[in-house]
């Protein structure tokens, strides 16, 4: 329970920090200054006002100086990593499994983000956590860890050469913290359910006519991820007891 609750109250103030670098990144912005302040009359935020999912709820979703309607979107992002953290930290504690965890979420609540808005990843967010993830990697001898990272970093960079374009630079850069965090085994059960699960959603739309359109693949990267992260132990051990079987 001390775990549950901690782990959820860091994830609110990083969530907190997830929107400013949603906004921000995509536009060039420095994530450091100005403070944070209001889209609608530019009105700097009081320290009262900065309290996580809190002060949205206390304040009903409007500014307290304008009244200007504060989008759902800032706790929604703030609950969802909030709520990430702490199943993370129930099941894993103070660890460096949970660390790598949290690293990865982190990166992707802002990456899925500005993938969907902007169609891009930025770089201080897949390079920033593949970064701190190969340090990890390095410090506690994980070298399952690293050459997870290169694998995966690899297969992406061959399927968008191969598919000319069809993979960004972003979605590689991204694939790189996946296998640093997650370790080889891991890191390819991932991809393949992302695969799997892009591909099925890539079908559904091509069969409503959506045709042209890529879609974005940080978010299917991502949700490959965090089904790897809380059952890909136990999709490896089934997906053997089969193959075994056969
Ligand atoms: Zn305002």
């Amino acid at each position: 329970m001390f775990w549950l609750i901690s782990f959820f109250t860091l994830g609110s103030v990083l969530g907190s920090f997830a929107n400013v670098c949603i906004w921000r990144l995509p536009r060039k912005e420095s994530i450091a200054w100005p403070p944070s302040h209001c889209p609608h009359c530019q009105g700097k935020l009081r320290p009262q006002h900065l309290l996580p999912l809190i002060s949205w709820l206390a304040l009903r979703g409007k500014c307290a100086m304008c009244k200007g309607t504060i989008s759902i979107r800032y706790p929604a992002v703030e609950l969802a990593t909030a709520l990430l953290f702490a199943a993370i930290g129930y099941r894993w504690q103070l660890s460096i499994t949970s660390l790598q965890y949290c690293t990865l979420s982190l990166a992707f609540i802002i990456s899925v983000a500005t993938d969907i808005s902007h169609r891009e990843v930025p770089d201080e967010v897949s390079l920033g956590s593949a970064a701190i993830l190969a340090v990890v990697a390095i410090v506690t001898a994980q070298w399952g860890h690293l050459l997870g990272g290169i694998l995966l970093f690899s297969i992406l960079f061959l399927i968008a050469v191969a598919s000319r374009g069809g993979m960004g630079g972003g979605d590689i850069k991204l694939a790189l913290a996946i296998g640093l965090g997650l370790g080889w085994k891991l890191a390819l059960v991932s991809l393949a359910l992302a695969i799997v699960v892009g591909g099925v959603l890539a079908t559904a739309l091509l069969l409503r006519g959506n045709r042209g359109k890529a879609l974005p693949f940080a978010p299917f990267l991502a949700a490959g991820t965090w089904i790897t992260m809380f059952c890909g132990e136990k999709l490896v051990e089934f997906y053997f007891s089969i193959v075994l079987r056969l």
